[in-house]
């Protein structure tokens, strides 16, 4: 290209509308134009680095980009010491490929509106137009064509000539509008580089042509060159995983554990999840997966890519194979995508599993937290469960994690029960009961555990979990038969409830005078009635149904009351009925009328007492 010579041009016909439309369209999302001038910049340094380490070009050190803002002139630039571009090399990159590139992507993805495609990665060069008036370019190649000043307004007409530059590279000189100005503030433009290009593989400088810079400060890079999902795991410290989630997430805990993917084959991408530690059960549980393409941000919170019960993860994914350019319905659909987050699974299960084999204690320290998605998990998601039943653990009131399979073992019976818990404070009184004969009780009060219970007995036809309240005679109970007397069945009968069976029972403790014990299936049952009329308004009204007062015969005071029953029969139903409210209050809130006939009955007591 002769100096003389200026080449002038329209960029193309059907082209008259492009500019117009990339200006107007992604409103919200114009701020990626940076993303996309700093890539190519980045790009252009990758392809020179390659074509040294290929012997093709002259070892070349100090690879940087600067992106600088200057007011005065109304300037936005990024400068690289890449590959740069000869003449043709401009006509054919930037004048057609890159154009129609955008072209395609804006007529492809126009329908879609804002939300619809993510990233919106790939709109390219031209989205320089998105802020800019006119965009200028000085490029000198690597070889040694000569330089080249090309300079393109918003309506798409462009020269091209020849300019002396001493220096290998790219500068795109961005004249930015009116309008939008404030991608002149160096903050602004800071801020963006460190959302999008934070872990960009070359260092970024930021400048502003107003600033002197602070002499003997070297200037810093804004990013960071070499994230640790780029790195070997066997090289990462626990500590580096610790501040990296911290440097990507405001959160004031530490996570609870992360698993850094590696994989090549047959996918290829990397990533570190975290797990989360939730401050409270009601937490926010909309985790956070930046979604990285060769280090380059892309989008938050691919929703698509992670299963739903594991939302809560945390953490970055680097897919360079991500098919990028694309709307949130295609992704749903992908197959690809669905491979990923199989393997994303796998992982998670394969860490689950690595932490129960090797770091047990670990793994019990925050089981309660992890719990619930576990369980949620395995209810969704069939391979999940198959991959994780063998390590859940079930927390003890004991404070001991025992796997269903230990539980058992540790039960005298043959029986495959598991007694729980779902509310260790209300039920504290059976929780004692079950202590004395060390029989262990699991902790399974979350909400998502009523579900989980059934569900587990659907997996296992012979496991049965009973709760410490339903009917637990066989554990309970020592040794002789209990009697039936008439007498005793009749007096209690006359002072509970009419649904209320009423039953006898010979329990180890001697100290407890009944305890009352529901049928596990009707009691679930009605807990289900219960939560939806709960959640439609309804009164919550404790059930009687299926209750049973079981008397037992072991504790003296059964006696005592018999004998009562014979002299002072108005005594004994008193001190029966009293019996009765205290064995109610052991199993579940007692209502305002009932707590205000215990309390006078108790003072009337005392005041007999002598
Ligand atoms: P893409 O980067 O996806 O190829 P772009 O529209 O961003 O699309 O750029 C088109 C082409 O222009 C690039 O592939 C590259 O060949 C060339 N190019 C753009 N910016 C630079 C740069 N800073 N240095 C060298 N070449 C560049």
């Amino acid at each position: 290209m002769a100096e003389e010579k200026i080449q002038k041009g329209g960029i193309s016909v059907q082209t008259e509308h492009i500019f117009p439309v990339i200006k107007r369209w992604l409103y919200s999302d114009k701020e990626i134009f940076l993303r996309e001038i700093v890539s190519n910049a980045c790009d252009a340094i990758t392809k020179m680095k390659r074509l040294v380490s290929l012997s093709q070009a002259e070892a070349a050190d100090d690879y940087k980009i600067r992106v600088a803002v200057d007011k005065k002139l109304g300037t936005l630039t990024v400068t690289d010491n890449g590959i740069g571009m000869s003449g043709e090399e401009v006509s054919k990159y930037i004048c057609q490929i890159a154009l129609s590139g955008a072209l395609e992507f804006v007529e492809k993805y126009q329908g879609e509106g804002d939300g619809g495609i993510i990233g919106h990665f790939g709109l390219g060069f031209y989205s320089a137009f998105m802020v800019s008036d006119t965009v200028e370019l000085f490029t000198k190649s690597y070889t040694d064509a000569e330089g080249v000043h090309w300079s393109c307004n918003e309506s798409g007409e462009y020269t091209m000539e020849a300019c002396e530059l001493n220096e290998r590279g790219t500068k795109v000189v961005m004249h930015v509008t009116e309008a939008e100005k404030s991608f002149l503030e160096k903050s602004t433009v800071e801020g963006l580089i460190k959302k999008y290009c934070a872990f960009m593989p070359v260092e970024i400088f930021v400048e502003d042509a107003e600033e002197t810079p602070e002499e003997g400060k070297a200037p810093e890079a804004v990013n960071d060159t070499q994230p640790l999902w780029q790195k070997n795991p066997s090289e990462c410290t626990e500590e580096d995983y610790k501040s990296f989630y911290h440097k990507l997430f405001p959160d004031m805990n530490d996570p609870l554990f992360y698993i850094h993917i590696n994989a090549d084959f047959p996918l290829n991408f990397k990533g570190i999840l975290y797990f989360p530690k939730l401050s409270h059960e009601y937490a926010n549980l909309e985790g956070q997966v930046k979604l990285y393409y060769n280090q380059v941000f892309v989008a938050d919170n691919i929703k698509e890519v992670i299963p739903e019960y594991l939302m809560l993860l945390k953490g970055v994914l680097d897919c360079p194979e991500l098919p990028l350019n694309v709307s949130r319905s295609y992704l749903q659909n992908s197959g690809y995508v669905a491979k990923l987050s199989a393997h994303i699974v796998k992982k998670v299960c394969d860490k689950l599993n690595g932490l129960f084999n090797n770091q047990r204690e670990m793994l019990e320290g925050f089981w309660a937290d992890v719990k619930p998605f576990v369980e949620y998990g395995c209810m969704r998601d069939r391979k999940f469960f198959d991959r994780t039943k063998n390590m859940m653990l079930l927390k003890c009131t004991d404070d001991k994690c025992r796997t269903v399979e230990e539980y058992l073992g540790e039960l005298s019976s043959e029986e495959k029960k598991v007694y729980y818990t779902n509310d260790v404070i209300r039920q504290a009184s059976y929780v004692e009961l079950f202590r004395q004969q060390q029989i262990p009780v699991a902790v399974l009060d979350a909400v998502i555990d009523t579900q989980f219970v059934t569900f587990m007995e659907n997996e296992n036809k012979e496991l049965k979990f009973v709760r410490i309240d339903g009917d637990v005679d066989s554990v309970l109970k020592g040794e002789g038969d209990a009697e039936d007397r008439e007498k005793l069945t009749e007096l209690f009968k006359s002072v509970v409830g009419e649904g209320t069976q009423v039953e006898m029972t010979r329990l180890k403790n001697e100290k407890t005078p009944a305890i009352i014990t529901f049928n596990e299936e009707q009691r679930r049952f009605d807990d289900m009635m219960k939560f939806y009329t709960a959640r439609n308004g309804g009164p919550d009204m404790p059930s009687q149904a299926g209750e049973k007062l079981c008397l037992n015969l072991s504790c003296p005071l059964m006696d005592k009351l018999e004998k009562m029953n014979e002299t002072k029969p108005d005594n004994a139903k008193k001190l029966a009925r009293q019996i009765y409210m205290l064995a109610v209050m052991a199993q579940r809130q007692l209502t305002a009328d009932e707590t205000g006939e215990l309390i006078s009955q108790t003072l009337e007591l005392m005041e007999s007492i002598d």
